[in-house]
């Protein structure tokens, strides 16, 4: 991933305090229109100067061209209270060998999945499994891609209430792994949409803890109770796909 720095010089006589908070709010609307990852970027202000360090999967991903509505309005309303021009440079990398996101001409499906830990991209690349920017599909409501996002943080908060133990972790842990959860509901809901808008078929990935006995590649899809273990292993992580319920898992761990 790339670390991008944000900077404006303050050029006029406006209440600094206020600033950073119109400054936070354009981040928010960048995360909105899916061009920066994670929730929570490095942002400081020293003298007159707002400094800011989001990431972004792709070196250009707040290119004006990006930007939807909600970010250019942002901008301009921050630069005129500043009287001064936003800068934008890429400052590094997350890793040395890190270059791009998924660049497939067309993929053949994407998968709906996340994690407590990642700030990649909830849609990944079934060709290749890379991460897919949100802004390269068609908008999702509102300019960008709140819903989507809005689920995502669902799933992270269930994922570190099962990660903490203690707290609701079983109640989380189906929230993941049953088809018929709210959280699962609403993740299907978001990859029939995405289907919709980009035609490209979507798979909801179902987590799998459970405690099985004996052979697990013989237990059925649990939407359609059909055969839908996979010939052959996925990206080294996916041993099971239905491909009429769209929905993907993986062998558990805890059998
Ligand atoms: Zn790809
Ligand atoms: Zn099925």
């Amino acid at each position: 991933m790339y670390i991008q720095q944000i900077t404006i010089d303050i050029n006029a006589k406006a209440d600094k305090d206020e600033l950073i908070d119109e400054f936070g709010l354009l981040m928010s609307f960048y995360r909105g229109s899916g061009q920066t990852q994670g929730r929570i970027e490095s942002q400081y202000i020293e003298n007159e100067n707002i400094v800011c360090f989001p990431f972004t999967l792709e070196k250009n991903s707040l290119d004006k061209k990006i930007n939807n509505f909600y970010v250019n309005k942002q901008i301009d309303k921050i630069e005129k209270r500043c009287n001064s021009k936003l800068t934008f440079k890429t400052v590094g990398k997350t890793y040395n060998s890190y270059k791009t996101p998924c660049n497939c001409k067309k993929s053949d499906f994407y998968i709906l999945i996340t994690n407590y830990i990642t700030i990649q991209s909830p849609l990944t690349c079934g060709t290749c499994n890379k991460s897919v920017p949100l802004y390269r599909l068609p908008p999702y409501y509102d300019y960008g891609y709140m819903p989507i996002l809005s689920w995502e943080r669902n799933y992270i908060s269930c994922d570190s209430l099962q990660m903490n133990g203690e707290v609701g972790e079983r109640w989380a842990l189906n929230q993941m792994q049953e088809i018929t959860s709210q959280l699962s509901k609403q993740g299907l809901e978001i990859c029939r949409k995405i289907e919709e808008l980009t035609s490209i078929p979507t798979y909801y990935y179902l987590h799998n803890y459970k405690k099985f006995k004996g052979d697990q590649i013989t237990r059925p899809c649990p939407s359609c109770s059909r055969k839908w273990d996979m010939k052959t292993q996925l990206h080294n992580l996916y041993d099971f796909k239905c491909d009429k319920c769209k929905i993907i898992s993986t062998i558990s761990p805890n059998a």
